[in-house]
This record gives structure tokens, C-alpha cells and sequence, in this order.
């Protein structure tokens, strides 16, 4: 599943994530925000482990994959702080409650909680393990583009129904934006992901503290309207060939 390496190379990667950062800093000062309020999370999926490496040299911390075995063969070899590792691993992608317990297991964050039953198991999952899950809820904020995530008309009585889950705690929204030619199509959608996390009242189990929105193509976009976690795969590590 992860493809072996040929040879990465290092200092293209460090060259990338230094560049990516100065877009960051630069949408930070467009939209009169802090730099240190948005974290980037290199997203490595297919890549091999020495492509974590030496992001991990250039300085990266925040890494992301899509896939509950990916995630714990990797995290298994280069821990996250959830096993006193200095990485932090999220898990960003699409969840099969049958692979609950990887992410359990292995995630620092997971960025895609989206129904009651997958709630439901992770608890169970969590609490076996005797640890607390911090999770994001992805929402569908594109229409028809998105497969997955929540309609925006669901996304409060699905967190209200979250109280009663003790080993889940719920610290903001995610979103996969319609792709698009130009970044700022999305905008309108960016946007309402940040109003719906605006809207929601702070409770034991949920605090609207993070919106993980934006990828390679329209993270600038996601920045100005609010960002605090941005998922960066191919402007960082180079195009895969596959997903
Ligand atoms: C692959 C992926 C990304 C990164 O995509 P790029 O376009 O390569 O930056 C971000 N978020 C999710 C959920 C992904 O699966």
C-alpha cells in the first residue's frame, strides 16, 4: 500500500514546506490573522515513511493520512505524541467503523467523524483503551460534490447527540471543498464551515477550536476565512499516482 522509494529527495521537500509556509504567512497577514493559529499538516499518504522523515527535518510535525492501515503502519514506526512520539498523526479521511480501532490505536486527531454509529464505536473503542478521542466533524458543505460528511441541517442535532459519548471529545469542523479551477469558487464554502462552528455553543464535549479546511489547492483561500488546521499533500511531497 505505501509505495517503497526510489530515492526522496529532501531538499526539494524542506524547499516545499518552506514555501508553502511563506503562503500561509502571507494569507495570515490578508486576512489580519496570526501566523502561530494554523498549523500545517502534511499530508502523506502513498508516500513512503522516509518522505515523514525528512518533512520531520524540515521542521513538519503535523502529518495526515486517509487510511486506517496507512495510519498505523506508519505512526506505528514514527509515534505521535498519543505514544510520546513529537509527531502528531491525523486521521483525515473517510472511516469504516470496522477500522475504529486503528485510529483508536494510532490517531491524535481524526478530522472525520460523520454519523452516530461511527460515534458510537470509536467511543466504545476509546474507552476500551482507556483514552479520551479528540475528534473533528466533517461536514458537507459542497452540495452533491462531496460524498461524505454531514448536510449542514444535521450537524447540531448530530452534536448534540454527542454528549452522552464520554470518551469523544469534540474540538471543531472539517471540510473537503468542491474542487475547483479557482480557489476562490470555494470561498462561499469556507466560509460557512467557519459560521456553523460559530453558531455552535461550547459545552463538556465540544469546543469549536479547530476548522481543518483547505488542501494543495485552495489553502490560501481556507487561511483568510479562517483555517486552523490545513491538509497539504501534493504542493508539499509532489503528485501521487494514485489515491
Ligand atoms: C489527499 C487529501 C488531502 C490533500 O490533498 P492535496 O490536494 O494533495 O493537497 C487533504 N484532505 C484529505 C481528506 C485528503 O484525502
Amino acid at each position: 500500500m505505501i509505495e517503497t522509494s526510489e530515492k526522496v529527495d529532501a531538499r526539494a521537500i524542506a524547499e516545499r514546506i518552506a514555501a508553502v509556509r511563506l503562503r500561509i504567512e502571507a494569507a495570515c497577514r490578508r486576512a489580519g490573522r496570526r501566523l502561530d493559529e494554523v498549523t500545517l499538516v502534511g499530508v502523506t499518504k502513498t508516500f513512503p515513511l522516509d518522505v515523514v522523515s525528512a518533512a520531520r527535518v524540515a521542521g513538519l510535525r503535523d502529518f495526515g493520512e486517509n487510511k486506517a492501515q496507512e495510519l498505523a503502519e506508519k505512526a506505528g514506526q514514527a509515534p505521535g505524541v498519543l505514544h510520546g512520539g513529537d509527531l502528531v498523526w491525523h486521521m483525515i479521511g473517510h472511516l469504516q467503523r470496522n477500522k475504529a480501532k486503528d485510529v483508536v490505536a494510532h490517531a491524535d486527531l481524526f478530522h472525520a467523524l460523520d454519523s452516530p454509529r461511527l460515534a458510537k464505536e470509536l467511543d466504545k473503542r476509546a474507552g476500551g483503551e482507556g483514552r479520551v478521542l479528540p475528534c473533528l466533524v466533517q461536514v458537507n458543505v459542497s452540495g452533491e460534490a462531496s460524498k461524505f460528511g454531514l448536510d449542514p441541517d444535521a450537524l447540531y442535532p448530530f452534536l448534540d447527540s454527542l454528549h452522552e459519548h464520554a470518551n469523544l471529545q469534540i474540538l471543531g469542523l472539517m471540510t473537503l471543498a468542491e474542487p475547483t479551477d479557482d480557489a476562490q469558487d470555494v470561498r462561499p464554502q469556507f466560509r460557512l464551515l467557519r459560521e456553523l462552528a460559530e453558531g455552535y455553543p461550547a459545552g463538556p464535549r465540544v469546543e469549536m477550536r479547530h476548522l481543518s479546511m483547505g488542501m494543495s489547492g485552495d489553502f490560501e483561500v481556507a487561511v483568510e476565512e479562517g483555517a486552523t488546521l490545513v491538509r497539504v499533500g501534493s504542493a508539499l511531497f509532489g503528485p501521487r499516482t494514485y489515491e
